[in-house]
Order: structure tokens, then sequence, then C-alpha cells
């Protein structure tokens, strides 16, 4: 049994020291786990695919896309902006004098982190959470996912010798292989644990979100979860490419067996003969379409538990894939239901994590706009539509961006770009902070917070709040003074 209270400690104790290393320190540090990474790929990736039975060419663009994150933190922070530093200079001629303030981002502390089993890779050890927790100045306890556990050792290796070779505190990351709820459970609630990242189920993320709101000491909980990432799909793009549509959604729907949380699960139209020709055309695709190895055992179960689920509420079953079936096998559904019935129970637009495809008919553009009001908070929404569609669905455009973390015009969800501007979140019950991303370099905000040093001479200041700081942003506005402490 692993001293969990331990190796927090030592976390603590290694925050001391390492959020005080210079920051090309840093930039080092996270550059050096990339290339490690990259250097073991083979390994890595053989590893990876025994323990998910996801293919070659998938995880090696994921280990490709975790090793270019890293590079991109660390030149984020070498070059030291995203301290987002201000200052307000003094003003003593003001009456009652203004003092000279100068705020930036510091790190949290130490920061737990929960991966995903789809991501054996890029949302686990080494992945976004780890990464931007550590480019902040936070150390960090990871746990285990049991989906990879022979990959994650081997990453938290990786880790180990890197922090080893360059000399850095030992502490500064750390991975509880404990293989049950008792150990997530422990990381969130201990007091020295001052911010989670956590990427996984709905069912994970809200379970361990509750058992963290039982601290005594609140503290920011990051859970990135599942979506059923809506897809709609306007009259007059339906008329034009149906086929054309069908065939870019069902390679985005089946991509990886559907085990991606930006998997287009629901796509939603009006009815009409195209929209009948759309999902004609759908069948055929998904009736070609192979049955292969989920993730995990409890995966594939879940997965079939689910879309009987959607039969029960209602959903009728059009149309199956092909080949195996059986223990660990997820098969190719396609599955339709009425507007009306999605409003009236809508536990019919609830992920189910696999390859599963539901379509839902609207009876007129009121009711799809109706049904688009409805959903809960997801990852991405989807418009596929002409110009002359956008005249007439401005409102569906307006409602949708109240609802999603990232929105995409004629396109397909899957596929997200590691950039500054790049939002992985969104509303719950997509995530349980809607103010903040997981992916792209502003992740980092989620374990840092401002402080602000009033009135301290220059070689007092941080480094990067000193008066020669290039990067500083000077203010020198009257401000407002208060007498109250507010
Ligand atoms: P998961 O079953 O929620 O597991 C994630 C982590 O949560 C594991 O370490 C698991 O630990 C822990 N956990 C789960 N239930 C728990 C509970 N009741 N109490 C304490 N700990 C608990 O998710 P997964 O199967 O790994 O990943 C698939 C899901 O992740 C899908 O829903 C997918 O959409 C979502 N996902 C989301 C994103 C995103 O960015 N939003 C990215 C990838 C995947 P143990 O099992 O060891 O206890």
């Amino acid at each position: 049994m692993e001293n969990i209270n331990a190796i927090i400690t030592q976390a603590h104790e290694a925050y001391r020291l390492y959020k005080n290393l210079h920051k090309n320190e840093i930039a080092d540090f996270l550059e050096a786990i990339g290339q490690s990474g990259k250097e073991a790929e083979n390994d890595l990736v053989e590893t990876a695919m025994e323990e998910t039975h996801l293919a070659k060419p998938r995880l090696q663009g994921e280990l490709q896309r975790t090793v270019n994150q890293t590079k991109f933190f660390a030149e984020m922070v070498r070059n030291g902006s995203w301290v987002n530093v201000i200052i307000d200079t003094a003003d003593n001629n003001r009456q009652p004098p203004k003092p000279d303030l100068r705020q930036m981002q510091i790190p949290l502390g130490v920061v737990g982190v929960f991966g995903a089993s789809n991501f054996p890779f890029a949302y686990s050890v080494a992945g976004g959470d780890t990464i931007s927790a550590l480019a902040a100045g936070c150390p960090v306890v990871y746990k285990l996912n049991p989906g990879h556990p022979e990959t994650s050792k081997k990453v938290a290796e990786i880790m180990t010798k890197v922090i080893t070779t360059l000399g850095l505190p030992t502490a500064t990351f750390a991975m509880l292989e404990g293989q049950d709820y008792e150990t997530g459970a422990q990381l969130v609630s201990h007091p020295l644990i001052k911010a989670i990242g956590f990427t996984g189920s709905f069912k994970g993320g809200k379970a361990l979100y509750d058992t963290a709101a039982k601290r005594n000491e609140p503290i920011p909980f990051y859970a990135e979860m599942g979506s059923v990432n809506p897809v709609f799909i306007l009259p007059q793009m339906l008329n034009q490419k149906s086929a054309e549509l069908a065939e870019a959604l069902l390679i985005s729907n089946q991509a990886s067996l559907g085990q991606f949380c930006t998997n287009p699960g629901v796509i939603l139209s009006e009815l009409s003969a195209d929209q009948k020709s759309f999902e004609d055309h759908f069948r055929t695709l998904i009736q070609k379409s192979s049955s292969g190895k989920m993730l995990a055992n409890n995966i594939a179960q879940n997965y079939t538990k689910g879309i009987e689920a959607l039969k029960q509420l209602g959903a009728n079953d059009v149309g199956q894939g092909m080949g195996d079936e059986g223990e660990l096998f997820g098969m190719p559904e396609m599955l339709t239901i009425s507007a009306d019935a999605s409003l009236k129970n809508p536990e019919l637009l609830h992920e189910v994590f696999g390859p599963g495809s539901l379509h839902v008919a609207a009876q007129n553009k009121e009711e799809l706009i109706k049904v688009a009001a409805n959903l809960e908070g997801q990852l991405t929404a989807t418009i596929w539509g002409t110009d002359e569609d956008m005249k007439d669905y401005k409102e569906l455009l307006d409602i949708l961006i109240e609802k999603a973390g990232r929105l995409i015009f004629n396109g397909v969800p899957t596929g997200v770009e590691v950039t500054p501007a790049m939002v992985h979140g969104g509303p719950f019950p997509a995530t349980t902070d809607s103010r903040s991303t997981s992916v792209g370099t502003t992740a980092i905000y989620r374990f840092t917070r401002p402080v602000c040093l009033q009135n301290f001479p220059d070689h007092l200041l941080p480094e990067a709040l000193q008066h020669d700081n290039p990067l500083k942003i000077i203010r020198s506005v009257n401000g407002s003074y208060t007498d109250s402490n507010g």
C-alpha cells in the first residue's frame, strides 16, 4: 500500500524549491520530457497498443502531439510573458498618494492529475494537465489510469529519470499506482493538494468532484468529461452535400471506434427527402463499418449497455456494422429518434462512449432550435450550413455558443489542435468549470492565481515584475482610491 500522505507531503516540499527555479530550468525540464518520450517512441507505442488496442498510427500521432505539447509549453515558459504582468505605477502627487502595484500569476501548489483510458499519452502521465501544471511551477501527483498501467509506468520512469538527470527536486513528479477509487479519493481530499486536473467519464469526474467538495479547504477542480458533440445539418447544406456529409461524419464518428471525447455522437436535422437520403447513405456506411476491440472490457460492456438503454428509451436501431462480437468488441450502431422524443427524454442525448451514432429528426426549424436550447453543456457543437442557411439560423448559432467550448463550422469535431486559441472545455456537464481549457497554452491558468506586490523596491521583486523587464505592461492610470478595506 502506497503512503499517499508521504508522497504528497514530499511533493509539497518540492514545490518550495521547484516554483523558484529559473524559467529556463523549467523549460529545459519540459523539453527533456518530450525528447525522452520521443526517443522511447517504439517501446511506448508497442506497450500502449497491447494495453489499449488502439492502432499504431493513432498512437504514434498521439505521442507526437504529446511531445509537441511539451515544446509548446517550454517555449511559453522561456518567453515568460504568460505570467501576465500588470503594473500600475505610483503617483506621489495624488492625494492620498497612489501606491506602486505590480501583479503577476504564481503557481497554486501541488496539483493532482487523473488521466483517461482513451489517451494513454496526450491525456495521461505526461499529458496536457501534467505539463501545464509543471509549466506553471506546480509539482504533480498523478493517479495511474488502470486502462494502461504499463504504459503509464514507463512514462513515469522517463519523467523520474529526467528529474534525476537535471538535478531537480525528486518529488516534482510522482505517480500513485493504486488501482482503486480510494486512491483517487485520498488524492483529491489531501490538504496539501491545491488543484485537480481530471480527464475521464462524467461518472468518475463527478464522483471525485463531489469528494473534493467535502474538503475543508475548497480547491479548483477541473474535470474534462464526456460530451455528445451535437452536429446540426441545415436544409440547404443537406440538399447540396448529403452523401459527402454522411461520409465525413461517418469517418469522424468511427475513428478509434468512437472512443474520442469529441466524437460526433448525435446528428440533428429536419425531416425532408434530403434528410432521408443522408440517413440512407449513413446507414449504408455503418453497415460496411467493422467492429473492433475497444479499450477495455468494462468500456465495451458500458457501450453495449448504453446502446441498449437508448433502445429502451425508444430509439430505433436502424443499422449495424459487421465483424466479431463478444467480450471487448464494440459494434458500430446507427439509431434514430424524433426530436420530440429527445425533448421528452433528455437522457437520450447523454454520451454513449463508443462507435454509436444517434440521428435526431425535427419536424421543422422551431423544433430543431428547441432541441438545441435544451442541450446540456458540450465540449463541441458543429453546424453544417450554406451562407443562405446561416441567414435563417442565426438563433441556432447564438444558442450553440452558450452550450459549447468550441464551435465548428462545416467540419468535424474530432482532431483537437494544440494552439493558444484552442478551447477544450465547455459548460457542465462537459466540464466542472467552463472558464478554462485543458488544451492549449492557456490551460496553464487553471493552476495559477494572481498576486499583487505593493510598493516593493526593485531588488525585492520577482524578476518578471522588476522595472527593466521588457514584458511588463505599464498602466499609468489614476486609479480610484477607496477608504474601505475592500
Ligand atoms: P473514467 O472511468 O472516468 O476513469 C478516469 C479516472 O477516474 C481513472 O483514474 C479512474 O480511476 C477514476 N475514477 C473513475 N470513477 C471513479 C470514482 N467513482 N471514484 C474515484 N475515481 C474514479 O474514464 P476513462 O474510461 O478513463 O475515459 C473514458 C471517458 O473519458 C469517456 O467518457 C470520454 O469521453 C472521456 N474523455 C474526456 C476527455 C476530455 O478532454 N473531455 C478526453 C478523453 C476522454 P480507477 O478506475 O483507478 O479507480
